[in-house]
């Protein structure tokens, strides 16, 4: 059974989530406090983290920073107010998702569902043997999440690297920028479109030997991109 931890201080909203949670079939702890919330997370395992941010103790930015330098576990952020959420977009603190209150109970029981599931997708196909993708000198290693470029590692971050590895495993597919963002974005609500084009220019920088000259990732014009092989 999955387990999910809410840190919220607003009790009724807790024990909101939490029945919608438990109806689904998961196991939900609460901590009303941000120090005894980051505490249990830092010390207990747990599926998924459901995190208010303007909490008594630690807020919800420091708490989900702090799961981040441990774990790759799904992180929820619920938050009052819109700025808030592109506050914590903005510092890249590494949460998975983001919902505004007040929200409905079941669209938060779907985005955690689909976070989990996602969770274990990913890690399921790293267990086993390396998962490798290898094209003209640039090797990826899915199971490790590392990209190499004739041998040399380079350090991508999350979203680049998924937007990477989701190109090279189509190769010659031309994709929109649309569809990119969809892809790899699906979770997210805010966003656009334009965030494509940042992390493609800058998996260029890491990546291309010449930058001018995309030997990896080519722009077709007026459509989007594609590996090229
Ligand atoms: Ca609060």
């Amino acid at each position: 059974m999955s387990r999910i931890l809410i840190v919220e201080d607003e009790e009724e909203i807790a024990e909101l989530e939490k029945d919608y949670l438990e109806l689904s079939g998961f196991e939900v702890e609460i901590e009303t406090d941000g120090d005894a919330g980051l505490k249990r997370a830092l010390e207990e395992d747990f599926d998924l983290y459901i995190l208010d941010l303007m909490l008594p103790g630690a807020d919800g930015f420091e708490i989900c920073a702090k799961i981040r330098k441990n774990n790759e576990k799904p992180i929820l952020i619920v938050s009052a107010k819109k700025d808030d959420i592109d506050k914590i977009r903005g510092l890249g603190l590494g949460a998975d998702d983001y919902i505004t209150k007040p929200f409905s109970p079941s669209e938060l029981v779907a985005r955690v569902k689909a976070h989990i599931s996602r969770y274990n997708r990913i890690s399921n196909s790293q267990s086993d043997e390396h998962d490798i993708i290898e094209i003209h000198g640039l090797k990826i290693d899915k199971t490790a999440r590392r990209v190499w470029v004739n041998d040399e590692e380079k350090q991508l971050t999350t979203k680049e690297y998924e937007l990477l590895t989701f190109l090279a495993e189509h190769p010659n597919h031309v994709f929109s920028k649309e569809e990119l963002f969809s892809r790899i974005w699906d979770m997210e609500m805010v966003g656009d479109i334009a965030t494509v084009t940042v992390h493609i220019k800058r998996i260029r920088e890491k990546i291309e030997p010449d930058k001018s000259r995309p030997q990896y990732i080519e722009t077709i014009w007026g459509v989007g991109y594609r590996f090229k092989v």
